[in-house]
């Protein structure tokens, strides 16, 4: 039985660049927490808890020690409120979030409503928001925008880590129903090249491979973009560590095809090779 990788998989270098950041950070000995998790993935979160490195969900909840911002980046208010409370601030927002912030930013400045095509729960999403100015809206629907709240001129982008095709069909729906009333339709690409490689390494991937395993943390968005990817193709499970591999999927498999979200650590993926090896031995 053959175990490939894709040819793109795992951690990005936002999220490399965010960890880095932290860990060189622990060795001032200084009490760090994070305003949410670094990334998504437990394995990381727990790693950095070993450092001394705590989440908390909420600024109220910090003492005036350091404070980290994840590589999803915060909005402006947040950003305020922290600095209020004479805390220190390790700022890992990764530069490709912060592209679309000055870009929601540049948009809204110029009398734009910005629509952005994402979770509207995710933390980018909602730092995004921040940037975006009162007439901003998030959704991955276009027919749940509701038109009568934006102004004449309207500015569309993604969630970095949205799907190429989806958000095309965003694009196209919205614009569709915008167009009759709307001066100006504005769209900037924010999405991300590090995640698009991801996507269509796992589809290339998918389409010589039996079995799919799609390894990330269950809330980490990208992870799932991967998975959505491949499950039209063959039959795919998302995972996020190797205890949850059941032997039946490999049963009868001949050629099994590996992938990471980006948020996924090299050892995670590793693990889940070894455990189908234990149990296809
Ligand atoms: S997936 Fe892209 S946008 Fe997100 S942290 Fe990684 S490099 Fe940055």
């Amino acid at each position: 039985m053959k175990i490939e990788k894709a040819r793109e998989l795992g951690f990005c270098f936002g999220v490399r660049r965010a960890l880095k950041i932290i860990e060189s950070a622990t060795n001032d000995r200084v009490k760090i927490v994070t305003l949410g998790p670094i990334v998504h993935n437990k394995t990381v979160v727990a790693r950095l808890k070993s450092l001394g490195v705590d989440v908390v969900d909420d600024v109220e909840k910090t003492d005036n020690g350091v404070i980290a911002i994840s590589s999803h980046g915060v909005a402006p208010a947040t950003m305020d409120k922290i600095q209020g409370q004479g805390a220190k601030v390790i700022d890992t927002t990764c530069p490709i979030v912060r592209s679309a912030q000055k870009a929601a930013q540049r948009l809204a400045g110029a009398g734009f409503s910005v629509v952005i095509y994402g979770e509207a729960n995710h933390p980018e999403v909602r730092g995004l928001l921040g940037w975006a100015g009162e007439h901003a809206i998030a959704s991955m629907n276009a027919d749940e925008i509701p038109l009568q709240s934006l102004l004449k001129r309207v500015g569309i982008l993604s969630q970095t880590t949205q799907s190429r095709l989806e958000f095309i069909s965003f694009v196209n729906n919205l614009t569709e129903r915008l167009l009759p009333a709307t001066r100006e339709i504005r769209v900037i690409n924010t999405l991300c090249q590090e995640t698009l490689k991801r996507q269509s390494a796992a589809i290339e991937l998918a389409k010589t491979s039996d079995l799919m395993i799609v390894v990330g943390g269950h809330n980490s968005a990208n992870t799932r973009h991967l998975a959505e990817g491949c499950i039209p193709i063959v039959q795919t499970y998302h995972i996020e560590n190797a205890e949850e591999i059941d032997a039946a999927w490999l049963r009868d498999k001949q050629a099994i095809g590996i992938t990471a979200g980006a948020s996924t650590p090299d050892e995670a993926i590793e693990q889940v090779i070894q455990r189908i090896r234990y149990l296809t031995r």
